[in-house]
C-alpha cells in the first residue's frame, strides 16, 4: 500500500496492529476518522489511554474493575459460597447478561496451553486454590468453554482443590464442544448454569 503521507501511514500501521483488522479496514477506519469533527478523534485516544492507564483488576476476582475491589465482589447482595471460575472477562459480562448467577467469579486470565507456552502459574490459580482454603465458598463452577484447553484447566483446578471441603461443579453441555462461552445466547448460558452438575460426573461421562 503506497501513502501519499506519512502522518496517514503511521495511523494505518497503528490501527492494523488490533486482531481482525488488515490494512484495508485500517485505512477506511482512519479516513472515517478524518472526516469527522476533531473531537471524536481526541476523545477516542483519552478514552484508549485512560483505560490502558487507569483500570485496575479486582484484587479478589480479577475481574476489570475502577476500584482495587471490583462491584460484583463489593455487592452485598452476591451469594458469597458461590464462585463461577471462568476464562476472561467477556465470560463475566456473559454470565452477569443471563441475570441468572447470584454467585461471585474468579477469572483465570486464560486456559493452561501448553501449545501456547501457558502453564498453570500464568493464570489466576493460586489465589483460585487459596480462597477455596480459607472456607467460605461452598461450591466452585467451573465454566470454561468445552475445549481441550478448558478441560485440561479444568482438570488441573480439580486435582488441586483435592481434600478441601467444596463441591466442584461444571456448567451443562448445552453449549456445543468448541464453542466459546461468549458466543452463547443468553438463555442457553443461563440454563447451562442453573442445571450445573458435578465435575466428577463430568469425567465419567468423557
Ligand atoms: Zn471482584
Amino acid at each position: 500500500m503506497e501513502f501519499s503521507s506519512k502522518l496517514l501511514e503511521n495511523a494505518v500501521y497503528e490501527m492494523s496492529q488490533l486482531p481482525g483488522i488488515g490494512k484495508r479496514t485500517a485505512l477506511r477506519l482512519v479516513l472515517h476518522l478524518l472526516k469527522q469533527p476533531e473531537d471524536r478523534t481526541t476523545k477516542l485516544a483519552r478514552a484508549l489511554d485512560a483505560v490502558r492507564k487507569d483500570i485496575k483488576f479486582c484484587s479478589q476476582c480479577h475481574n476489570i474493575s475502577d476500584a482495587e475491589i471490583c462491584e460484583i465482589c463489593a455487592s452485598p447482595k452476591r451469594d458469597r459460597s458461590l464462585i463461577c471460575v471462568v476464562e476472561d472477562i467477556r465470560d463475566v459480562m456473559a454470565i452477569e447478561n443471563t441475570s441468572q448467577y447470584k454467585g461471585l467469579y474468579h477469572v483465570l486470565g486464560g486456559k493452561i496451553s501448553p501449545m501456547e507456552g501457558i502453564g498453570p502459574h500464568d493464570l489466576n490459580i493460586a489465589s483460585l486454590i487459596k480462597k477455596a482454603r480459607q472456607g467460605e465458598t461452598k461450591e466452585f463452577i467451573f465454566a470454561l468453554s468445552s475445549t481441550m484447553e478448558g478441560d485440561t484447566t479444568n482438570f488441573y483446578i480439580f486435582k488441586q482443590l483435592d481434600g478441601l471441603d467444596v463441591n466442584i461443579s461444571t456448567i451443562a453441555r448445552g453449549i456445543a464442544v468448541n464453542d466459546e462461552l461468549e458466543y452463547a445466547d443468553e438463555v442457553t448460558l443461563g440454563r447451562s448454569i442453573l442445571n450445573r452438575v458435578p465435575f466428577e460426573r463430568s469425567l465419567k461421562a468423557n
